[in-house]
């Protein structure tokens, strides 16, 4: 097997509480079986998400020291702008506290009843904050991204044919907004290449639909296309993310994911006018322009984080993770999405859970499963998160029944994810004994974050 070099060492730690398998039991009833609701000190690795989860280096906390609170103009603002507008280009850049303030934004400025917005896949947030505006969200993803045992070097990519079908019959009046997820995070975590970044920008221009990347994983993206992607090998990582950002006409960015750092977000764009729009919402949701509902000091980390997320032995040791997991648990047998994408391992719960049909949610007696068994906390993403009622109130589940383990960045060692590939692997041999559930409360929006389970 592969070593994993972490490129880093380790200065401050934080210790592991160990639990018992009987203290789990314990600890997911009183969650009411929905791992959200867990205490994260009970939890052993936890592969809830990538976001906001990251080690900073010295250097950002660093950094944090020489963070200006000043309410305007504060000198950190304009580092973090420098910072920015070196990677992606846009003329404005506006920070938020993180990634879905940057969306509220957005679907207050763009949404609406009666307007469509489209993408390869809409995070839920992001789809969240487009369905409250009054408008509907709807994905395009390319044929090869929905089917999980399917290798393919580029399975985040929007489906350009489909979409312009799509324009033509709903009418371009009716989209305001494209938006390109990069790398996809719901279908996987897998890339998008520079080539269909650059047809859906053609698609965009050509019916007068503004076109914005979603772009929380830039880099993990951008090593993707280095390393994939034919003309690309040869150019360096900065200069991959500046052609991404080169066709947009904006983006919106969670800095808790490829910014490295614990808080942030911003948007971007190129248009004066629509930027006079956003800053003046932000001023009523977020704060000031300079300083977005964050602290300086948190500017400043990001700033910093820009430029180490570009670093290739960093994107390398990423990558690289996702992979030695990949094929270790692909070794045992364990049905996984592939090829493994940029921040995470998505095992396919409804062939590992295959006994569970989807409205007993597969997925969740995954999840829980595996915190039972190992103390992981993983995350459902199926019918749970994207599981609908139709008009007639009959269920809908969602296309993909995975389980998401997202790695958090510069945290875990080798060992640990040894550790959590033993587990999944005893998981899978004995995924017979395993039971399904039913819901037993659920929010309108974003159910899965808070809703009480049963197991059947
Ligand atoms: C995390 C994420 C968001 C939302 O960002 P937050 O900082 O969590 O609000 C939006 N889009 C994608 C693809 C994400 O991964």
């Amino acid at each position: 097997m592969t070593r994993i070099f972490e490129p880093f060492r380790i200065k401050s730690v934080e210790p592991i509480k160990f639990t018992t398998k009987t203290d789990r039991e314990k600890y997911l009833k009183e969650a009411h079986n929905n791992v959200f609701l867990i205490r994260a000190k009970n939890v052993l690795i936890d592969l809830l998400t990538d976001s906001g989860t990251s080690a900073m280096s010295a250097q950002q906390w660093g950094a944090i020291m020489t963070g200006d609170e000043s309410y305007a103009g504060a000198e950190s603002f304009y580092h973090f702008e420098d910072a920015v507008k070196n990677i992606m280009g846009f003329k404005h850049v506006i920070p938020t506290h993180q990634g879905r303030a940057a969306e509220k934004i957005v679907g207050a400025l763009f949404g609406g009843k009666g307007k469509t917005f489209v993408s390869n896949s809409f995070f839920d947030t992001t789809r969240g904050n487009i369905e409250y505006s009054g408008a509907e969200a709807v994905d395009f993803l390319t044929d090869e991204g929905k089917q999980p045992a399917l290798i393919a070097d580029f399975k985040g990519n929007m489906n350009n044919p489909a979409l312009e079908k799509y324009i033509q019959e709903r009418g371009a009046e009716n989209i305001p907004m494209c938006v390109l997820t990069i790398t996809n995070n719901s279908g996987g975590g897998q890339p998008v290449s520079m080539q269909n970044i650059r047809e859906t920008s053609e698609v965009c221009k050509k019916y007068g639909i503004l076109f914005f990347i979603d772009a929380c994983r830039f880099a993990e993206n951008a090593y993707f296309i280095k390393t994939r992607e034919k003309g690309y090998e040869n150019k360096s990582i900065l200069e991959i993310c500046r052609e991404q950002f080169s066709y947009a006409d904006g983006c919106t960015m969670s800095a808790k994911k490829d910014a490295l750092v614990n808080i942030g977000g911003f948007i971007c764009m190129n248009d004066d006018k629509l930027a006079m729009e956003a800053k003046n919402l932000l001023i009523i949701m977020e704060g000031f322009p300079t300083y977005g509902g964050l602290a300086g000091r948190d500017l400043e980390a990001m700033a910093q984080g820009l430029k180490e997320v570009l670093e290739e032995d960093y994107l390398e040791y990423r990558i690289g993770t996702m992979k030695y997991i990949g094929e270790k648990l692909t070794e045992a047998g364990v049905p996984i999405l592939k090829p493994t994408g940029g921040h995470a391992v998505y095992l396919d719960a409804k062939a590992f859970m295959s006994h569970i049909p989807p409205h007993e949610l597969p997925g969740i007696a995954l999840t829980n499963a595996l915190y039972v068994e190992g103390g992981i906390r993983g995350v459902e993403i199926g019918s749970l998160m994207f599981g609908k009622y139709d008009d007639k109130g009959d269920y809908v589940p969602a296309t993909l029944e995975l389980v998401r383990l997202a790695i958090p960045r510069r945290v875990y060692t080798q060992s640990h994810m040894d550790y959590m590939c033993d587990i999944i692997i005893d998981v899978y041999k004995k995924r017979e004994q395993y039971k399904g559930y039913k819901i037993t409360y659920e929010a309108p929006l974003l159910r899965h974050f808070t809703a009480h389970m049963e197991s059947l």
